[in-house]
């Protein structure tokens, strides 16, 4: 850490990479960050993990796109590249802005005059503000005439917030994770803290500590085991059995809160019913937990004064991913761990701003805070305040989309921030999707793979070069303020939005984000007495807030749930088996996910020097037994098959990955994980089955 003296300033910002919202003082000379260290935020004070600490420079890489880009008359849109060793220049020219945002606009409206607003569709982002994501779904519903729009929380959390809504009405987190060192037993399930959330997970090693009772669930081992009092290394995609064994043991033995189900709860006899067949005896073999173990966890869980449950992207991401939700709902609420502090119920966000983007309104079938577009009064309000008839029907999710365009529905795209080429299931038919498209526009700070498919790409800002808000995965909304100036003829995304939206012929008259702010927060009741200037002055408040000069309220549901009857609602969930299993041709479990150095699909940290040099190429991991049993040499080249590709990657050994498994990070572009995975979705959220799908393994490596 160097003095302070040697900056030219220390700008007080927060982390642009995952939900934790990590507050960070960011330390710049010569108009570079030299260094970052963590503030006294209320969900780090002080500490940072190494993406935080480390990952800043690739803002300042020389990749970002510096100048507005036009593709060439004669470059054909290739639908599946690998970007490295390509010069962009020879497939799209420099443009001016003028130029540019006039091809970007008038491609966009040829598509509406002709094929109306339905074949139009946006992508938002979760790692915008949350004044971007406002901006971004009312441009367009606005312009577009379209609840075509969609955001990466399809991808990650959107089964949750399915159930979460369905259960007890809102999506967001019940209590934060802090409240895991008041807690006398936490249960994380699906989650690996200590990779995608680490600096919460140093608040779970710390709860352990004064004596918490951690209990974790996981296919894969992890670091958090060796913390832990209960460690289930249970069959992938067998999550409900696992769940509803429990909550068989509470229901059987009655270690169920009466009188809170009675005053609060309802569905309970139905769950009842449901879970008699789900004894720990009958469902061992089918989750390879033993019956001894089940029935332990689940007293510790019901017994306990104070439980808590988090969960992650292993328990989201599968076709059954609502059902596995639903399950742990019916087990806070028929224990009554719910709506007191150290108990409740917090699916951990994955992007800084995921939390905020969907409560914006970057999703197809809610305006801001979750109010239907459906609902005939609901959309009127909309209607008198942007001053425009509004689309009545709910829009498309991302991978339906990707559908659309391959039906011929949708024809032209405005993509700002977002990597679906990277990102999305079965990539080669995704990346056909979006070389299909007549006109794709493209705002954002690299030539991403998906930037590749576009007709226009603007360069915008990145993270540490913008003023807005965030909201982390414990409903803080916190100010992120810049430390950088824009490089090159980059401009800011907030007003690359207000600019296409004006060429698009709305009336759209914003001076500064404050006013975005003011504007998103008078139609969201979850924002009242929560004002720009407050966030500016307190730097992070909590939603809900009952007054401007009281703190916000860190526990929810102290008296029962924002439903049309006020009660939490059960709905029992049935065994439903991932839509691929393996088979003799393809034996092997494929899982995909993130690693601690890298972020997401790998735009930001495979540019951020110390983080790439950690982990700098594609891998897939199996455990020792399994290289062996497959006949295959740690460090070989191997390739990984599925229905639908294959990829090529260096075998890892892993221990922490189970027998008849591989698992692969999908950030590396090289060896693009999501190539293979399966597009199926989740009937409630629409999430695809990333975490589960049959492949192959053979060795390219000669020996
Ligand atoms: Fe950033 Fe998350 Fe790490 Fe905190 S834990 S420094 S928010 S990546």
């Amino acid at each position: 850490t160097r003095a302070i003296q040697e900056f030219d300033r220390v700008v007080d910002s927060v982390c642009p990479f995952c939900g934790v919202g990590c507050q960070t003082k960011v330390a710049v000379k010569d108009n570079k960050i030299v260094q970052v260290d963590g503030r006294n935020g209320p969900a780090n004070e002080n500490r940072l993990c190494v993406k935080g600490r480390f990952g800043f420079d690739y803002a300042m890489s020389p990749e970002r796109l510096t100048k507005p880009l036009i593709r060439r008359d004669d470059a054909p849109k290739a639908g599946d590249i690998d970007l490295r060793n390509v010069d962009p220049l020879t497939v799209f020219r420099e443009a001016t802005w003028e130029e540019a945002l006039e091809r970007a606009t008038s491609g966009l409206k040829k598509i509406l005059k002709e094929d109306g607003g339905q074949a139009l569709a946006g992508f938002g982002s979760a790692k915008g503000s949350n004044e971007e994501a406002y901006l971004f779904q009312k441009f367009v519903r606005q312009g577009f005439g379209t609840n075509n729009i969609d955001h990466c929380t399809r991808l990650c959390h959107a089964s949750s917030v399915a159930a979460l809504m369905e259960g007890v009405g809102s999506g967001a987190v019940s209590a934060p994770f802090m409240d895991a060192m008041k807690a006398e037993c936490v249960i994380i399930i699906g989650s690996r803290p200590t990779t995608n959330h680490p600096v919460a997970a140093t608040y779970f090693k710390q709860a352990v500590k004064k004596g918490l009772k951690l209990v974790i669930m996981d296919p894969r081992k992890q670091d958090l085991m060796r913390h832990a009092t209960h460690s289930l290394q249970f069959k992938p995609g067998s999550d409900v059995a696992m769940l509803n064994a429990l909550l068989h043991v509470i229901v059987e033995e009655k270690l169920y809160d009466e009188q809170y189900i009675q005053a609060n709860v309802s569905g309970f006899e139905a769950l009842k019913k449901k879970v008699k067949d789900f004894s720990p005896e009958a469902m061992a073999p089918v989750c390879g937990i033993d019956a001894s173990v089940l029935r332990e966890v689940a007293r510790l869980y019901a017994k306990s004064e104070r439980s808590m449950i988090f969960w992650g992207m292993g328990l989201s991401q599968h076709t059954h991913g609502t059902d596995n939700s639903r399950c742990l709902i019916a087990l806070a609420l028929i224990t009554g761990h719910v709506g007191r502090p150290g108990t409740g119920l917090h699916p951990l966000r994955g992007q800084n701003n995921v939390q905020g983007a969907s409560d914006a309104g970057l999703i197809p079938m809610y305006y801001p805070d979750y109010k239907s577009v459906e609902n005939v009064d609901i959309r009127s309000q909309y209607e008198n305040f942007w001053g425009q008839t509004l689309d009545p029907k709910k829009g498309l999710t991302v991978v339906e989309i990707i559908d659309a365009i391959h039906a011929d529905e949708i024809k032209g795209m405005y993509i700002m921030g977002e990597n679906p080429a990277m990102s999305d299931p079965d990539q080669i038919h995704a990346r056909a999707a979006l070389a299909k498209l007549d006109h794709l526009v493209v705002q954002d700070i690299f030539m991403t793979e998906t930037a590749w498919h576009a007709d226009v790409i603007l360069p915008a800002s990145a993270h540490a070069e913008k003023l807005g808000t965030y909201t982390n995965t414990n409903r803080q909304v916190q100010i992120g303020r810049p430390a950088l100036d824009l490089p090159g003829e980059a401009r800011q995304d907030l007003d690359l939005i207000i600019e296409l939206a004006r060429r698009m012929g709305l009336d759209w008259n914003y001076k500064h984000v404050s006013e975005v702010y003011t504007e998103m927060a008078e139609v969201m009741p979850s924002l009242n007495h929560i004002s720009w200037e407050r966030i500016e002055r307190e730097e992070s408040v909590i939603y809900p807030a009952d007054g401007p000069d009281v703190p916000g309220n860190e526990i929810v549901f102290t008296s029962g749930f924002p439903t049309s009857d006020g009660r939490g609602r059960i709905v029992p969930a049935d065994l439903t088996p991932p839509a691929e299993v393996p088979d003799e041709q393809y034996p092997l479990v494929l899982t995909t996910g993130r690693m601690l150095e890298h972020w997401h699909t790998g735009a930001m940290t495979r540019r951020a020097g110390v983080l790439n040099a950690i982990e700098p190429q594609g891998i897939a991991a199996m455990n020792p037994y399994e290289i062996e049993r497959q006949g295959l040499h740690i460090g070989d080249m191997i390739e990984v098959e599925t229905r639908r590709g294959t990829v090529e990657a260096i075998l890892r050994a892993d221990r922490e990955v189970a027998d008849g498994m591989v698992f692969m990070p999908f950030c590396f572009n090289e060896s693009p994980a999501n190539r293979l995975t399966n597009p199926m979705l989740d009937p409630y959220g629409k999430i695809p089955e990333f975490k589960y799908c049959a492949a192959r393994v053979q060795p390219l490596t000669k020996h």
